[in-house]
């Protein structure tokens, strides 16, 4: 069989189908067989697994993913794509499903049913233009899901995986870590892609926690917070929660909580940890009760 890795075999696919490439899906394949290969490792994929990939394309990733694990589930947004996948690159594989669809209103437990209590993992060359809404869904949504392996645009991942105290910090840092533990396993040049992006990428594994790492009152609550103080990240936690309707507070009411938990009263959002915002957010909570 032809890996479609060897980037000639790419494009003698493309060819075959005078395949255009679209814009607007985020279409940026991979053509580099050491870097699906490392996208199979960080994902320790076996043949337990059960996997969900988003997007893909032409079926490079996909072929991989069938020969490591117990059953493949592909959902891609491109009707055109669907019978280069199942009549040619992947039609050789009996435990892959192709589903055409938008994965961000695809009844994600529904597809998985089938496949019992067995493991989920999620593994996706994802298109760009769309990451951070497919990444919330998949950890908001509690879905029965052990880990996520993706390629993503390297400044995204970085915002993951990154602490108070750095540029990178904000809303997104904190909603992937309140849910899951991230692992940068590669960065990847934009060679590596047909057509090259305008962005370097990397692969970033998020390995979702059974309990998230803080305790709560109102979950909802405190990303309202989360998103209030990183809106107008210069502004301090006073006036950026405080000027924000959506929490329901005011800025006397910022200001007390902050002194009941020692915090200054100057203090900016980007200094705050996840434990530290869950208190403010209990804080707050009580408050306005
Ligand atoms: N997996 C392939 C690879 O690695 O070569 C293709 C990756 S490409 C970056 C992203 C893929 O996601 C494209 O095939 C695109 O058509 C598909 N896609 C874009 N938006 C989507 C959506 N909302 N739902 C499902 N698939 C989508």
């Amino acid at each position: 069989m032809a890996y479609l890795s060897d980037p000639k075999e790419t494009i003698a696919v493309l060819q075959r189908y005078h395949f255009n490439f679209q814009k607007k899906f985020g279409q940026n394949f991979l053509i580099d067989a050491h870097v699906i290969e490392k996208i199979i490792a960080a994902a320790e994929i076996g043949k337990d697994d059960v996997v969900l990939e988003i997007g893909p394309g032409i079926g490079t990733l996909t072929q991989y993913l069938c020969e490591a694990a117990g059953d493949v589930v592909a959902v891609e947004i491109d009707r055109n794509l669907i019978p280069i996948l199942t009549a040619d690159t992947c039609k050789d594989y009996t435990n892959l499903k192709v589903i055409n669809g938008d994965i961000m209103k695809t009844d994600i437990p529904g597809l998985l049913a089938e496949y019992g209590n067995r493991p989920v993992k999620v593994v996706a060359n994802l298109p760009y233009y769309i990451t951070t809404p497919i990444l919330m869904k998949l950890l908001e949504d509690r879905l029965p899901i052990a880990s996520i392996t993706v390629m993503v645009q390297k400044e995204v991942a970085e915002r993951m995986e990154t602490g108070p105290g750095s540029k990178d910090y904000g809303a997104l840092s904190l909603a992937v870590q309140y849910y899951a533990q991230p692992y940068l396993a590669a960065n990847v040049p934009a060679n590596c892609f047909m057509p090259r992006p305008n962005v370097g990428s990397a692969v970033i594994r998020l390995t979702l926690h059974e309990k998230p790492p803080v305790q709560v009152k109102d979950e909802k609550f405190m990303f309202t917070l989360i998103r209030a103080s990183f809106n107008q990240r210069r502004k301090t936690l006073v006036n950026g929660i405080g000027n924000a309707p959506e929490t329901g507070c005011t800025k006397e009411q910022v200001a007390e909580a902050l002194a009941r938990l020692n915090m200054s009263a100057t203090i900016r959002g980007e200094a705050l940890t996840l434990p530290e915002f869950a208190a403010l957010a209990d804080a707050l909570g009580s408050m306005k009760q």
